[in-house]
């Protein structure tokens, strides 16, 4: 019925194109941010289906019916989100009939999946929830463990065409255990290799040029991308073609790693944080921090790890100069003579934290978050690190860009890069 390609891994592929379209006047309006296209972005990136383009479009028929046809023209898969709530706003379902020209079917598998999940929350099942169980005729049903409004899966001539509800928790469940298998029974797609390392602190452009060499000899189906953020760069290689082998890939993740050495921070599509927490687990490494401009977001950021609770007593915001010289011994003599934001009071909240908490590892900060504050020897932006471990400390002054929030992160993946330092991690794992 449909020119379909199969593909074996070994031959060179055609990318199957696929479109992702979401639906909601919440969308536009920048009152719910779309985080269903990126997720499921992602994850067919992960299968091997290539996302050519997405479109974010309004509850309006004649809209999703424009977006629909002409996504058709240019993707053999269009995945479409949201719209389809019991509620008179939530129209896609109704213009799915029309685009495909059918009635409605009953369908007697969704009417009991409804019965089972009303009868667990111990509510009555009323007519408006039954309405989830009217399909278009011509679709099959995508099942959808987590919730009432079923995935619908549509085929015409020119392709398919999935609608899937807007609750991002919904499009994962019926992605995952109702599309993907479906899709990739139907496709055969090669494998897509992607591998990725994280450095922090060093500028993009200084990387692209000290990788000149190193990209100019990658062979042609293996691509570099430079994905910078906050002061971290996230390099990802990626196999664009079939035809590299495995080995061939490897090595020459491999040849990035001994090219940048020391300077990569860490693996596996980790955050900088994610990688300090888990190594500073496996070591057993107590930890504290006292944060002035950074408010408590290093530690936020460390304790998200599960179990983190066997090395990481507490942390302390210490923004006023009385709570910096009253909880962590910080001298007012040091504060009338360098100010709050320098080297030494910097060194001394690492080291009065390591004290006040008994912790092998301290971790202070004292900067101008801006936007005022500033002044011609002391810049907003300007922020001093401390890292105190066994005694030694280091501290390190850095001048960071952009606003109160990104001066925050800047500052944070800057404490991540000066722990590495001081506990002389070749690579975090
Ligand atoms: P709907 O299926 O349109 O009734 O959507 C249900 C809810 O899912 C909406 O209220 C939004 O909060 C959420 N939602 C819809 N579309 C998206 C999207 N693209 N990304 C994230 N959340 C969404
Ligand atoms: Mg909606």
């Amino acid at each position: 019925m449909h020119r379909w390609k199969y593909f074996c891994n070994t031959m060179v592929s055609t990318a199957i194109k696929t479109e992702i379209i979401t639906i909601g006047d919440e969308l536009l309006l920048g009152q719910t941010i779309d985080t269903n296209s990126a997720w499921i972005g992602k994850k067919l990136g992960e299968h091997g289906f290539t996302i050519n383009y997405k479109s974010t479009i309004s509850d309006k028929e004649s809209d999703i019916l424009s977006a629909i046809s002409l996504a058709q023209t240019r993707s053999e898969i269009v995945l479409i989100t949201g719209g389809l709530g019991p509620t008179k706003d939530d129209i896609t379902k109704h213009t799915l009939c029309k685009y495909f020209n059918c009635g409605y079917r009953t369908d007697e598998l969704v009417i009991r999946h409804l019965e089972a999940i009303f009868a667990q929350r111990g509510k009555q099942l009323l007519e408006t929830n039954l309405i989830q169980a009217e399909l278009p005729a011509v679709c099959e049903t995508l099942f959808n463990r987590a919730g009432t409004a079923p995935g619908m899966w549509f085929e015409n001539e020119q392709g398919i065409v999935v609608s899937m509800p807007g609750v991002p928790n919904e499009v994962y469940t019926i992605t995952e255990e109702s599309l993907l298998p479906r899709l990739t029974q139907k496709y055969s797609l090669p494998k897509v290799l992607h591998k990725s390392l994280v450095t922090v602190m060093i500028a993009e452009s200084l990387l692209s040029k000290r990788l000149e060499p190193y990209e100019s000899n990658l062979p042609k189906g293996i691509s570099l991308a430079y994905l910078p953020t906050f002061n971290t760069v996230k390099l990802r290689l990626t196999r664009t073609d079939a035809s590299i082998t495995e080995s061939l890939f490897d090595t020459s993740f491999n040849n990035l790693l001994q090219e940048l050495g020391s300077d990569v921070f860490c693996l596996n599509d980790q955050d900088p944080a994610q990688a300090i927490s888990k190594y500073l687990l496996s070591k057993g490494i107590t930890f504290s921090t006292a944060e002035s401009c950074t408010g408590g977001y290093i530690a936020n950021k460390l304790m998200q790890e599960p179990g983190i609770s066997a090395i990481f007593p507490g942390s302390l915001v210490a923004y006023a100069n009385e709570v910096k010289v009253r909880e962590l011994g910080v001298k007012e003599e040091d504060l009338i003579a360098n100010g709050a934001v320098s080297d030494s009071v910097a060194s001394a909240m690492a080291r009065g934290i390591c004290e006040k908490f008994n912790v092998k590892l301290g971790i202070s900060t004292t900067g101008i978050a801006g936007p005022s504050g500033g002044t011609d020897e002391k810049p907003v932006g300007l922020v001093f690190i401390g890292v105190c471990y066994n005694g030694e400390i280091i501290v390190k002054k850095h001048r960071m860009i952009g606003n109160r929030e990104q001066f925050t992160h800047r500052t944070a993946n800057a404490a991540f890069a000066l722990i590495k330092q001081i506990l002389q991690v070749e690579v975090l794992p």
